[in-house]
């Protein structure tokens, strides 16, 4: 499968893998890590962002992808939109079926609710489904909730929100358990100890997993908890627009991606659940996201008045594939590094520590292919840098990468390359959403009634999130929101349905003189060719 001059690379990589296994490469230093960042981190390229024009956080950067869809006019037309007919009316209303929606809207109807649970996609279509390596929580007698507060916040170099981060590891331990119960399969020892694993920037071994697919095990599981109970579910139908009556959020527009057709909901409280946007493609990145990860929930939220933090902050996982190309951009879990491969330049040389935080390691890799010109070269052109996963069976044991990350395996296997026996080409992918919408730790915005979760928030991670820290995020405040929003609608009068705020909005944006041709949300990405894009609109 690997080209001639692929081969010759990996010669020099099993040449020098007796010395590696012994070599000690340092964590940096602060000021080499900033150094670092600011000259090959993606988030510092110049000209990359822009500063909003219009709307609550008027004057923060964000990338041009983004700033697209904040600067863009809704698909409804306030001035002609019917809301006469309300075709579903709820307590608790919940946008996106990954993880923080499922975990919310199981809180909510524990709390007494009628909860509508509304997705783009299926229920479970979600970024919590790929999830692969882990969940954090400080459960083990040498670790606590103090000492994974403090890894947090320095992974989020010194950013994070700390009435967030409060409530994310406090609320750790119980949400280990909560899964468990619920049908959640841990990796553990045969004494039933948990099984756990350094990632990158823990200072305790708090990886929690389920061999390498611990997200789908947890979205499996919610998923069947959700529709064991009564909560009603509506598929194929994403919100395109919130429903505000003067400073209260009063339900959401859907629409019916199968008829064509809008939904109006009226709801007591809303909760928006929708998950990240790895498919904005920042900077023409690939990316690890699933397909509806558009970053709808902000674009809407911020129309109706909620502030965005961090948006000018993106993740890019260091090991997404690089080769083969029918792969291009999928994660190559941080497991991987956890468990001992190390990241080898077409020399054979190591150049970083495994387990640097994320975002130091994606800029030690960009150098690496770029200043330094030492990425080993895919007949594509395209240039990455060999995962030394062999080094793990070395280390472990044979059989420990089948047993460890069999779905890894298993993506590779597929293309007749044994990642035990041959390394694997990796480079940075955009993998997550740091920013978000503002939220407190009830998950209460701005907007009275109207409550976020999950990777749609943002202030928990600083402006980098460790491995692990995400599922557990979206099970904390998703939990939160649900049980909240839940005892919130008791005392709640359905308000009216208004689109004043999208009229406000449009004002705003003509004002800026932004072209009333750009709209948002996109729902879906769409990857047709410029040439068969004109074909189609003639
Ligand atoms: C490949 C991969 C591996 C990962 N591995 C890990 C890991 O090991 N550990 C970890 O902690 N984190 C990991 N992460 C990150 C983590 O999985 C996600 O950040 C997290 O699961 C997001 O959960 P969520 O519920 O906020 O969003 P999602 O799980 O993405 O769910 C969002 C839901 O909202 C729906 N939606 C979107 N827009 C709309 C709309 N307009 N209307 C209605 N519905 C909408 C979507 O279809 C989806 O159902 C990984 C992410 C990826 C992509």
């Amino acid at each position: 499968m690997y080209t001639e001059s692929m081969k010759e690379s990996i010669k020099k990589l099993e040449a020098t893998r007796p010395e590696r296994t012994k070599q000690e490469i340092p964590l940096l230093s602060a000021e080499e890590r900033q150094k670092l960042l600011e000259e090959f981190h993606p988030d510092f390229k110049k000209g990359s962002m822009r500063a909003l024009q219009v709307g609550p956080s008027k004057g923060e950067k964000t990338p041009h992808e983004f700033a697209d869809l904040f600067e863009a006019y809704s698909l409804i037309d306030p001035e002609k939109y019917d809301l006469s007919q309300i075709d579903y009316e709820t307590d608790v209303l919940v946008i996106g079926g990954g993880g923080a929606g499922a975990s919310a809207s199981i809180l909510a109807q524990e709390a007494g609710a009628r909860v509508l649970l509304v997705s783009k996609l299926r229920l479970g279509d979600a970024n919590t489904n790929m999830a692969q390596g882990g969940i954090q929580g400080a459960d083990k007698p040498n670790d606590s909730p103090v000492q994974h507060y403090l890894d947090v916040i320095g992974g989020g170099r010194l950013f994070n929100i700390p009435e967030l981060v409060r409530a994310l590891v406090i609320d750790a331990p119980e949400i280990l358990s909560w899964l468990e119960q619920l049908g959640v399969m841990y990796d553990k020892e045969p004494d039933g100890t948990m099984i756990t694993i350094h990632g990158g920037g823990t200072s305790r071994k708090r990886m929690h997993s389920a061999r390498d697919y611990t997200g789908g095990e947890i979205m499996k599981t919610l998923r069947d908890e959700v529709n064991n109970r009564p909560i009603d579910v509506i598929e194929f139908s994403p919100m395109v627009e919130l429903l505000i009556d003067g400073k209260k959020c009063t339900g959401a527009i859907l629409y019916n991606l199968e008829t064509k057709e809008y939904v109006n909901v009226r709801a007591k409280t809303t909760i928006i659940a929708t998950g990240g946007s790895g498919r904005l493609h920042v900077q023409g990145f690939p990316t690890t996201n699933h397909y509806g990860a558009t970053g709808d929930g902000p674009v809407i939220a911020y129309r109706a008045g909620c502030k965005i933090i961090f948006l000018d902050t993106i993740q890019y996982h260091p090991t997404g594939a690089a080769f083969p190309e029918q792969i291009l951009g999928q994660l190559v879990t941080e497991k991987v590094r956890s468990l001992g491969a190390q990241l080898v330049n077409v020399e054979g040389n190591r150049f970083v520590y495994e387990l640097e935080t994320r975002d130091v390691e994606a800029a030690a890799l960009i150098r690496e292919c770029t200043k330094r010109e030492k990425g080993v070269v895919t007949p594509s052109g395209m240039k990455g840098i060999w995962l030394d996963s062999p080094l793990i069976e070395t280390l472990k044991g044979e059989g420990a990468i089948k047993k460890n990350l069999p779905a890894m395996y298993r993506q590779y296997e597929r293309f007749n390359l044994d990642m035990s026996k041959e390394p694997i080409l990796i480079y940075p992918t955009q993998h997550y959403q740091n920013g978000g919408l503002v939220i407190n730790d009830r998950c209460e915005t701005e907007i009275e009634n109207l409550y976020v979760a999950g990777e749609a928030s943002g202030g928990i991670h600083g402006r980098n999130r460790l491995m692990g820290n995400s599922l557990l995020d979206v099970v904390v405040f998703g939990r939160r929101a649900g049980r909240n929003a839940g005892e919130k609608a008791k005392s709640v009068t359905p308000g009216r349905l208004t689109l004043e705020h999208v009229k406000n909005y449009h004002r705003e944006l003509k004002e800026a003189g932004i072209d009333p041709s750009r709209k948002a949300p996109v729902l879906l990405p769409d990857y047709r060719r410029e040439e068969i894009r004109k074909k189609q609109a003639m």
